[in-house]
């Protein structure tokens, strides 16, 4: 069956087809946008094709209100680096998710670098009131995940503006979260506490932020000028997209392969998630070709929002409590759509050395790693009625390079490395249906 499975996606997939029309016809898609609308009838229509071969009745696809926040970039932000000595620079920058806008004319001050955040204390009002705080902590080069470095240096992104404001800062730069180096910011989310003063926040390249860097190591006391044109509304409606193939012997139990369908504005979204959801739809075609009737209810979920509420995650799974729908597994796609290594279990016990008994199955295929490890975002509240959560895990060193940048396009993504993984996926939940404990 596993075979059957990978020869169905690799002779016959649609994954990638459906990958190119969601990032060039439908484009990004944030929360809220447009764009977003747009990928809801995407989703409903790709997944009516994707499972139609089951036939009336053994197949559903149904759209899940959700409210979710919207924010919009606005106008094309932009900061000049002025420093004695030398020529007006333009910076690379772009606003982060959630922040608020610069007054019009921009907020002008002197730049002070920092790497971790107890710095702050120790420099304290009397040398951050009235500047820009710029936070220049790089990811770790020795961390062999990059997902792992990602999480060593996300605070300044998400935490960073009501850190400095605490002190008096007026906005604040943050390196971009990425180990390349080069001219493309990367946005995200950025949270205000509520105890701080709201103040603007940026992301700079890391080819800027090595500017402003040699800048202030060469006592220049250089000064930024950041304009902003952000603004945040009211939440508006929005649908998580979900299909089903009925279950034939334990229908309310369900089994949830899932992405995120929502992405940032910058570039196509296209391996944060559009892989992830592409390869959610896949499974269930595989699933259906291959003429396989499931035991529980397979679900694909097309969730929305993960980017900046994770909305939709909250409210699939409180409706799933408030129905008595018992979830037993569920499989998230969000770590980008490249070359398979395994799967992450979030548990260490006996469901962990379960899933491992699959390996001699699944490392054929390239899926050799089954280790304790994170879920995924928009599986998570499932946990809390005890789901089992499993996280697609593919290679990470390239991810960074394209998460939540312009770079994020179909183009970067391959079609082999997308197929196989979601030949892994629809494998694995064949596995959990036929053998998962009762
Ligand atoms: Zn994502």
């Amino acid at each position: 069956m596993v075979r059957t499975i990978f020869d169905e996606v690799l002779l016959r997939g649609t994954c990638y087809e459906n990958l190119r029309v969601l990032c060039k016809d439908v484009g990004n898609r944030l929360s809220g946008s447009a764009g977003a609308a747009k990928a809801v009838v995407w989703g409903q229509k790709t997944l009516d094709a994707a499972t139609a071969q089951a036939g009336k009745g053994g197949a559903n696809v149904f759209l899940q209100e959700v409210m979710v926040p919207r924010w919009e970039r606005g106008a094309k932000e932009s900061c000049t680096l002025e420093a004695k000595g030398q020529k007006s620079i333009m910076l690379d920058v772009l606003a982060l998710g959630g922040s608020i806008a610069t007054p019009a004319n921009g907020i002008k001050a002197e730049i002070i670098e920092i790497h971790q955040f107890k710095e702050l204390d120790s420099l304290g009002e009397k040398n951050i009131k009235g500047k820009i705080v710029f936070f220049n902590r790089p990811f770790s080069v020795t961390d062999v995940s990059a997902f792992s470095a990602y999480g060593g240096c996300v605070n300044q992104r998400v935490d960073g503006a009501s850190q400095a404001a605490k002190y008096g800062a007026l906005a604040v730069l943050a390196r971009s979260m990425t180990h390349a180096l080069d001219r493309y910011p990367h946005t995200g989310v950025m949270i205000y506490a509520d105890s701080a003063q709201k103040i603007p926040a940026a992301a700079v390249s890391t080819l800027s932020a090595r500017l402003i860097h040699d800048a202030i190591q060469a006592g220049k006391r250089p000064v930024a000028n950041l304009k902003l044109f952000c603004r945040n509304f009211p939440n508006v409606p929005s649908h998580n997209v979900i299909a089903e193939i009925r279950g034939s012997e334990l229908p309310n139990e369900y089994i949830v392969v899932g992405g995120h369908l929502d992405s940032w504005d910058t570039g196509e979204g296209a391996h944060d998630d559009g892989t992830g959801v592409v390869q959610s739809i896949e499974v269930l075609r595989i699933l259906i070709a291959s003429g396989y009737k499931p035991k529980r209810t397979i679900r694909a979920v097309l969730f929305m929002n993960e980017e900046n509420g994770a909305m939709g995650a909250k409210e699939y799974a409180a409706q799933a409590a408030a129905k008595g729908e018992k979830h037993y597994a569920a499989i998230e796609s969000d770590r980008g759509g490249f070359t398979p290594r395994g799967f992450a279990v979030q548990d260490t016990g006996a469901f962990l050395r379960f899933v491992q008994g699959f390996r001699p199955v699944l490392a054929p295929y390239g899926f050799t790693e089954i280790t304790t490890g994170f879920g995924g975002v928009d599986i998570g509240p499932l946990g809390a009625s005890g789901t089992h959560l499993l996280g697609y895990l593919p290679d990470s060193q390239r991810y960074f390079d394209h998460h939540h940048a312009q770079t994020d396009v179909f183009e970067a993504v391959n079609k082999r490395e997308l197929e196989l993984g979601a030949g892994g996926m629809a494998a694995m939940v064949y596995l959990l249906d036929q053998y998962g404990a009762r």
